[in-house]
């Protein structure tokens, strides 16, 4: 289904840009309203130059910004929505791998649907079809972009190892939109990958990251991951995670270290956070792993060494230091099963540690259980087992109880009272030993039995 309103006012900058401007709707968006996708950027291009086209909707009474001349970008703003309105264009010659010297305005639409990167991202549609019921007649499509769409392929336009070795992000992108369609690699396209790998090395790592983050929230993350695995694009940016591939586990493991990383992403709800931290979450397996006499394997340790990965390559990558918190978090304390077992006081214990390092017990559950489903063995016995250590912390958690110094009946500057003192290291290993008592009993969080316990404490406390 058209989006009635953006197609309304995507006719409305048709008018005000006028027959000459032969405005299109191009790229991305045509893909998705031929997929029945929504939601994405609806970029348009134009036969006119950039000013031409500032000029047109100023007279118009639109409001445009320049938001990108050098590339013939102009920005429309219509009810506070941006539309990106880019002159036909041709590319000049790329020579770094990254960017073309220039580009050339005054083409035609076909010369700017040929330097697009994929024949499903090369068509274009007349603005005023989208009025129509038959809109799907008057498409541009001059590089088999529909029968693409049909057949489930990203196929280069033209021919991929010149495509590639223009610009080295393309085949990341295409990973990427394998990931989100869920299609398969044209297989002359997925073959000029691993012959374009040292183009590819120079690209920013700023816009790998982006790619890779919508690869990992994408619907089928595992196809994307797979196709970065099988062309060698997963060395260049993620070299940590090739010893993973065939790092065989033992029961009750059903896959490898690789494997069971990307059943992990299915079962997790498609968050940057999530689904970063399942990539990196077993990354420090291959380098503990231990037989012992009885041929069983183990990682002991594991998680100490994923946590150092993880954090390695989100510094490379540049991932926002908000990122890299979260994803620390949950590759930290997902190896930890709280066992029935366990007293109260040890299960506030480790809801006080989920809260020191900022992470949600309803995050650190969906992960854990995910975690544990991706095993590959019978979900039913898993989930029983989940949901019951689960109901477990949310009934103690439920009670309020105080999980961090913070929480204590009695504050620092009454504690640095009573002792006489003023603050220093004393004054924080003191508010972690009555934070101990609390979390083993909640019910001496009160003024008296903390003064009392303070005072014993703070008489067996070297000066
Ligand atoms: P998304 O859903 O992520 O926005 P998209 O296909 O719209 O996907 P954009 O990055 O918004 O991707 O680019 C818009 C269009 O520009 C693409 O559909 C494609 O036609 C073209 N394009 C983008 N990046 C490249 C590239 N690196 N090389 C060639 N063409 C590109
Ligand atoms: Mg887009």
């Amino acid at each position: 289904m058209i989006d009635a309103r953006r197609a309304e006012v995507v006719g409305r900058i048709g008018a005000a840009l006028g027959p000459e401007a032969q405005l299109h709707l191009v790229g991305g968006a045509l893909r998705d309203l031929l997929l029945g996708r929504s939601g994405g950027d609806w970029d348009l291009a134009t036969a006119l130059d950039p000013r031409e086209v500032m000029a047109r909707a100023k007279a118009a009474h639109l409001r445009s910004l320049p938001t990108g001349l050098q590339h013939g970008t102009v920005t429309i703003l219509v009810e506070g929505e941006p539309y990106e309105v880019t002159s036909f264009r041709g590319d000049g010659p790329y020579l770094d791998g990254r960017r073309p010297i220039e580009v050339r305005l005054g083409v035609s639409l076909e010369e700017d649907l040929a330097r697009r990167d994929f024949t499903i991202n090369a068509l274009a549609l007349p603005v005023e079809a989208l009025a129509e019921r038959a809109w799907r007649t008057a498409l541009v499509d001059p590089f088999g972009g529909q029968a693409d769409l049909a057949l489930g392929l990203i196929r280069a336009v033209g021919d991929p190892q010149v495509r590639f070795a223009e610009d080295g992000l393309r085949p990341l992108r295409a990973c990427r939109f394998a990931a989100q369609l869920g299609f398969r690699v044209e297989d002359a396209t997925e073959a000029a990958i691993p012959r374009r790998l040292e183009v590819a090395r120079r690209v920013a790592v700023e816009r790998v990251f982006v790619e890779l983050g919508k690869l990992l929230v994408a619907r089928a993350p595992s196809e994307g991951l797979e196709l970065l695995a099988r062309t060698g694009l997963l060395d260049l940016w993620l070299p940590e995670l090739r010893p993973l591939v065939d790092c065989p586990q033992g029961l009750p493991h059903r896959w490898d270290v690789w494997r069971h990383t990307l059943a992990l992403m299915a079962h997790l709800r498609p968050e940057p956070a999530l689904r970063w931290a399942a990539l990196f979450h077993d990354a420090g397996k291959p380098r503990k792993r231990t037989v012992d006499d009885g041929g069983r394997i183990r990682f002991l340790g594991h998680e100490a060494v994923s946590l150092e990965i993880a954090q390695t390559v989100l510094v490379r990558l540049k991932a926002p230091k908000a990122l890299q918190g979260q994803v620390q978090a949950l590759v930290r304390h997902h190896g930890t099963h709280p066992e029935p077992s366990w007293s109260d006081g040890a299960c506030r214990r480790f809801l006080a540690r989920l809260a020191d390092d900022g992470l949600a017990l309803a995050d650190w559950s969906a992960f854990r259980r995910a975690d544990q489903l991706a095993r590959g063995g019978d979900p039913g016995p898993v989930e029983d087992e989940h949901t019951a250590i689960l109901t477990r912390l949310e009934g103690l958690a439920a009670q309020r109880p105080p999980l961090a110094a913070a929480h204590l009946a009695l504050d620092g500057r009454a504690l640095m009272a009573l002792a006489g003192r003023s603050g220093g290291p004393w004054l924080g290993a003191l508010q972690r030993h009555l934070l101990d008592q609390v979390l083993e009993d909640p019910r001496r969080n009160e003024p008296a039995w903390l003064e009392g316990e303070a005072r014993v404490w703070l008489a067996g406390a070297p000066e």
